[in-house]
């Protein structure tokens, strides 16, 4: 089940990244908008969004969606980083507009050297901002669950609940769920796979789940370090990605692959997912 995909380049144009989703055999992509490393980066001009729109209509891809710049923290304290963050997150939701993207996808972020709850309350008002320049039909804004290592918000799902109450539920607030992070977080995905999406349903609501980042973990069961492996080659193993994608609640959701970028690995691991998703 779900729609298989990964994080394609966006080098030498954004169009390329859906050449190179189509020739790996993926269902969905996930770029990036520009370059996720500086803060101030160009619009894409008209024609290379005509490109865009017109390669990805061709191609049958169900679902393009975009992670933001790595550079961006929402929940900083530190007001220099946060307005630049906010003014950055700003630029996506435009670009991201203009591209037809689904989903935009960011991590909560860290509010480095102060509390939890600063931070939260720092994502919580970037977000109000953010949501009001939302145009209608226009992408959703994914909270990632992270590794919940050190001042990062996230890593719990009470975390990502308490965000997404004080939006007042907004519907274009949404979750990716990111395996490896959850497992690593300290939610025993592999050996109690119905508790930890249960208890995920309980907290958050099942149909927050808008996107899956389906990485199996280099590190181990609550490690809270951020490693990302092959499917079936790391901690989670390939019966957990067997379960997942045969869990028909997740059927019509995008699966981005954010494994290693190693030389034609993503068509290795989108093959074995599709082998999974058909096997009984
Ligand atoms: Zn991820
Ligand atoms: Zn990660």
């Amino acid at each position: 089940m779900g729609y298989i995909g990964f994080h394609a380049s966006i080098s030498g144009g954004l169009h390329n990244a859906i050449d190179e989703a189509v020739a790996a055999g993926a269902e969905a992509v996930q770029i990036f908008t520009a370059n996720q490393r500086m803060w101030k980066v160009k619009t894409p001009d008209a024609g290379d969004v005509k490109l865009f729109l017109e390669k990805r209509r061709k191609s049958g891809i169900r679902y393009a969606v975009t992670h933001d710049s790595y550079l961006i923290n929402l929940a900083s304290v530190n007001p220099d980083i946060l307005a630049k963050s906010r003014m950055a997150f700003s630029d996506e939701i435009k670009r991201s507009s203009m591209l037809g993207i689904d989903h935009i996808i960011f991590h909560p972020g860290s509010h480095t050297g102060g509390t939890h709850e600063q931070g939260i309350t720092n994502i919580v008002t970037s977000l109000k901002a953010a949501l009001k320049e939302l145009p209608k039909g226009g992408p959703m804004l994914l909270l990632e669950a992270t590794a919940g290592s050190g001042s990062h918000i996230g890593g719990r799902f009470e975390e990502l609940a308490a965000i997404i109450k004080k939006l007042k539920r907004h519907p274009s607030v949404g979750i990716c769920f990111d395996t490896a992070h959850v497992f690593e977080a300290g939610y025993d995905l592999k050996n109690n796979y119905d508790e930890v999406f249960n208890e995920f349903d309980k907290i958050c609501g099942m149909d927050r789940i808008k996107v899956f980042h389906i990485n199996d973990s280099k590190t181990v069961f609550g490690s809270h370090a951020d490693r990302h492996q092959h499917i079936g080659r790391g901690e989670l193993g390939e019966k957990f990605f067997a379960k997942l994608m045969r869990d028909s609640r997740f059927k019509e959701l995008p699966m981005i692959l954010e494994t290693p970028d190693e030389d034609g690995m993503d068509a290795v691991n989108i093959k074995l997912l599709k082998k999974l998703r058909s096997s009984r």
